[in-house]
C-alpha cells in the first residue's frame, strides 16, 4: 500500500499541452476513479503514473518518495489495461507467473504466488486452462491475477470493462471493488462511463481537456457539481 501524490502534473507532446496541471492526493488504500470523455487526457495521466510516457512538468510520489524518474519495474505498481492480451499457449498458471518469471523468482515462489491468488480471485480450479477456454469474465479475473502476483503498492486500471457484455461489466465492478477492498491496494481507475465511476469510487476526478474540473465523492459531484462541465457530465440537476 501507499500514498500516489500528483502536484501540478502536466504533459506536453510536442507544442500541445493535455495534462494541464493536475494535483491531488490518493490516500493509502483508497479507490480513485479518473472520469471524462474520450480524449480528455485520462490514459496519458495514468500512463505517467506508471512510468510509461514521462512527465513533461510537475511531481509525482508514490509513498512520499518522489518517483518521476523511477523506471515502471521500480514504482511497485501493477496495470490492468483495455485489452489484457493473454498469452493464448500458455495456460492461466502460466500467465499469471509470467511477470515473476521474467523476473527471476524461483519456481516453488511463483507457483506458491499463483496459488494465493488463484484462491482469491477463484480461480484454483481453471489453472491449467488455456484463455481459449475460459469466459470473459475469467479472462478478466486472470488479468487481474497478473496484476496481483506482483503484490503491488499501487494498482492502476485503464478501461479494463470496456470489453465486456452490459451484464459482465456490472458484475466485474463489484469484483474489482471487493478485491480492492479485501487487498487495500491503493487504486487509480480510468473510466469514460459515468456510472460505472459513481458506483466504483471512493473519490472521483472529473477531467474535461487536461484539467481536473472536480475531486470529490460520487456524492459530493452530483450534488454540487464544481463547473457546468461537471453536472452536464455526470448528469446531475444544475
Ligand atoms: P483519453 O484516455 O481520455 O481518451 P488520452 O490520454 O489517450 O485521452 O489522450 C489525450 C490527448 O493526448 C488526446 O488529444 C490525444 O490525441 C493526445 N495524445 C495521446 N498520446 C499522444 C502521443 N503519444 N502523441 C501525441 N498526442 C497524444
Ligand atoms: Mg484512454
Amino acid at each position: 500500500m501507499a500514498t500516489v501524490e500528483l502536484d501540478d502534473i502536466r504533459k506536453r507532446f510536442g507544442p500541445t499541452e493535455v495534462i494541464k496541471g493536475v494535483s491531488v492526493d490518493v490516500a493509502d488504500g483508497e479507490f480513485i476513479v479518473i472520469v471524462g470523455p474520450s480524449g480528455c487526457g485520462k490514459s496519458t495521466l495514468l500512463r505517467m503514473v506508471a512510468g510509461l510516457e514521462t512527465i513533461t512538468e510537475g511531481e509525482l510520489r508514490i509513498g512520499g518518495t518522489r518517483a518521476n524518474d523511477l523506471e515502471p519495474m521500480d514504482r511497485d505498481i501493477a496495470m490492468v489495461f483495455q485489452n489484457y492480451a493473454l498469452y493464448p499457449h500458455m495456460s492461466v498458471a502460466q500467465n499469471m507467473g509470467y511477470g515473476l518469471r521474467i523476473a527471476g523468482l524461483p519456481k516453488a515462489e511463483i507457483a506458491a504466488k499463483v496459488q494465493d491468488a488463484a484462491e482469491l480471485l477463484q480461480l484454483t480450479e481453471l489453472l491449467d486452462r488455456k484463455p481459449k477456454q475460459l469466459s470473459g469474465g475469467q479472462r478478466q479475473r486472470v488479468a487481474m491475477g497478473r496484476a496481483i502476483v506482483r503484490a503491488p503498492k499501487v494498482f492502476l486500471f485503464d478501461e479494463p470493462l470496456s470489453n465486456l457484455d452490459a451484464k459482465l461489466r456490472v458484475q466485474m465492478r463489484l469484483e474489482i471493488r471487493e478485491l480492492q477492498a479485501k487487498l487495500g491496494i491503493t487504486s487509480l481507475y480510468v473510466t469514460h462511463d459515468q456510472v460505472e465511476a459513481m458506483t466504483m469510487a471512493d473519490r472521483m476526478i472529473v477531467m474535461n481537456e487536461g484539467i481536473a474540473e472536480q475531486i470529490g465523492t460520487p456524492l459530493d459531484v452530483y450534488e454540487r457539481p464544481a463547473s457546468l462541465f461537471a453536472a452536464q457530465f455526470i448528469g446531475s440537476p444544475s
